[in-house]
């Protein structure tokens, strides 16, 4: 059912947008969030720091007026009508797009004021990496703060619209052509390109998220990471945590920052925080953990890892602004990632002495992974890595034109050196780089690889499609990383 008064808004958008809701889960079915709307207001500075010294949203939250709905730092507490939504995008999308086309378009349901059923009132959102990646995760698996909830980003596509190696555009799914579908949703790019997907969006009224920063101290580092690990060791799905340390800018302090998520309100989460800031061993700068809409705790990603001579400051204005997603460009990016059951304190000591000498730019991740994510067994992507505990990621970012071999090499001696002692195969494949040798992405796929072959050869025989997410030739021999897509074009 498309639902009245939504096609025209999508097609100013995209050619493909569309919005529907299905199912109806009545008035008991989803939790409550159980406040009203809310204005929120700027932070004191304190610290004695000026707006933007450090690399993300030190100043300010979001100034908005009060309204039920969608949009960045505004609350919806409204209770959901329908399990779930399907959207349909264009595959050129980026995950802030759709985000921000999703709460722009909320769908009816139970005022957490009045009890009565209201329009447009709960936003949905499909479950994806935080901002800001585009949409071959939809491909490639997609983690991000509602996967322990509702799984990875392609355990949510029921259909996907794609061009063939042999020139076919066909509409894939569950039951159009099993074997492509089961490909398609872990190693996409391997079988073809995609046009369109529609995929399963999910009511999410309001979060308890947000961050909670420390400085980093060489002494101190590892007794936080040890007390954030036991404070969320058998969470429940709604809550998703990370602990991630982050070098520089120049001249400013690197941090350790938590970061928090839980699907529900201050009250049903504030549990959580308070054993998290319950740790002393270092001042806590700034606890902006709160009330707010799932579309700002989005962004938040963006905001950390925004590069220096970009505002800090996170308000609407600059968001709206961009849409391009083009925030991020001119700086160059290093992805490692992997997948471990265990956090044991020798790889969180070892992790903490080895940060302690990464250039600037290097932010390093661990994300509480599990829940929903063990739950779908029908995609290339192994159990065995669906019921990791922690992904665990080194991002680095540098300049475009500036040669630091250590950004490279300090992502691969942490991941490949000492998590690579506790570590389950590959990453999930939404993490694989370009540099990565093909032992690497093999490992994603563990025991499936061997069918992945076979049908590779049925659907691609003569190797079209070359990217780092097939590391054979046609022969079934090895390529070396880099050569199958071009490199970064110069500035
Ligand atoms: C800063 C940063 C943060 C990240 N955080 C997360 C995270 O939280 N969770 C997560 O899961 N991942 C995360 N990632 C990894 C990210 O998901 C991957 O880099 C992902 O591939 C990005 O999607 P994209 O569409 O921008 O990719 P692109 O770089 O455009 O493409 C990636 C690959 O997919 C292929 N491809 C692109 N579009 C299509 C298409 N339509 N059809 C077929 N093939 C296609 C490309 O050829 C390429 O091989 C992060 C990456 C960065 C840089």
């Amino acid at each position: 059912m498309l639902t009245p008064g939504f096609s025209s808004m999508s097609m100013s958008m995209a050619p493909w947008s569309a919005y529907t809701a299905s199912g109806s889960l009545g008035s008991q079915g989803a939790s409550s969030a159980g406040v009203g709307p809310r204005i929120t207001f700027p932070l004191p500075m304190g610290l004695g720091m000026a707006p933007g010294s450090f690399p993300m949203a030190m100043g300010m939250l979001p100034l908005s007026l009060p309204q039920e709905g969608g949009g960045f730092g505004v609350v919806a507490p409204a209770r959901p009508v329908h399990p779930h939504a399907y959207v349909t995008l264009g595959a050129g999308m980026r995950q802030k797009e759709v985000d921000m086309f999703t709460a722009e378009h909320p769908l009816e349901g139970y005022s957490g004021v009045t009890g009565e059923r209201q329009e447009r009132v709960v936003p949905y959102h499909m479950p994806s990496s935080a901002h800001p990646v585009g949409s071959s995760i939809l491909l490639l698996a997609g983690f991000g703060f509602i996967s322990r909830m509702y799984g990875l980003s392609v355990d949510n596509v029921v259909e996907i619209e794609m061009v063939l190696a042999d020139g076919r555009i066909v509409i894939v799914s569950e039951d159009s052509d099993p074997d492509l579908w089961w490909a398609i949703r872990g190693a996409g790019p391997a079988f073809g390109i995609a046009t369109r997907y529609k995929v399963r969006a999910f009511p999410v009224p309001v979060v308890f998220a947000g961050n909670l920063i420390y400085r980093f101290h060489r002494a101190t580092a590892a007794s936080l990471i040890k007390h954030v690990r036991d404070c969320i060791k058998g969470a429940p799905r709604e809550l998703y945590a990370n602990v991630l340390l982050t070098a520089g800018p120049a001249d400013k302090d690197s941090l350790v920052v938590v970061q928090m998520c839980y699907v529900g309100s201050k009250e049903q989460g504030m549990e959580y925080l308070n054993a998290i800031s319950s740790w002393d061993g270092e001042r806590c700068l700034l606890n902006e953990v709160n009330e707010k809409s799932y579309l700002a705790q989005q962004d938040s990603v963006a905001q950390i890892l925004r590069g220096k001579g970009q505002s800090a400051i996170f308000n609407e204005s600059d968001v709206t602004s961009n849409r391009s997603g083009s925030m991020l460009a001119g700086r160059q990016w290093f992805i490692r990632s992997s997948l471990i059951h265990s956090l044991p304190d020798d790889i969180i000591n070892q992790t903490v002495i080895q940060f302690s000498n990464t250039p600037i730019g290097c932010t390093w991740i661990f994300e509480l992974s599990g829940g929903a994510i063990a739950d779908f067994e029908d995609t290339p992507i192994p159990k065995e890595q669906r019921e990791a505990v922690w992904t665990v990621a080194a991002l680095h970012q540098w300049e475009m034109g500036i040669d630091d071999p250590r950004c490279i090499e300090s992502a691969e001696e942490w991941i490949d050196g000492t998590i690579g002692k506790v570590a389950l195969g590959g990453p999930f494949p939404s993490f694989i780089g370009r540099h990565e040798p093909p032992s690497r992405t093999i490992a994603c796929f563990g025991k499936n690889w061997a069918r992945l072959t076979e049908l590779k050869r049925k659907y691609d025989p003569g190797c079209f499609f070359k990217n780092n997410f097939w590391p054979l030739d046609k022969n079934g021999q090895p390529v070396e990383p880099l050569s199958n897509e071009p490199p970064s074009p110069s500035p």
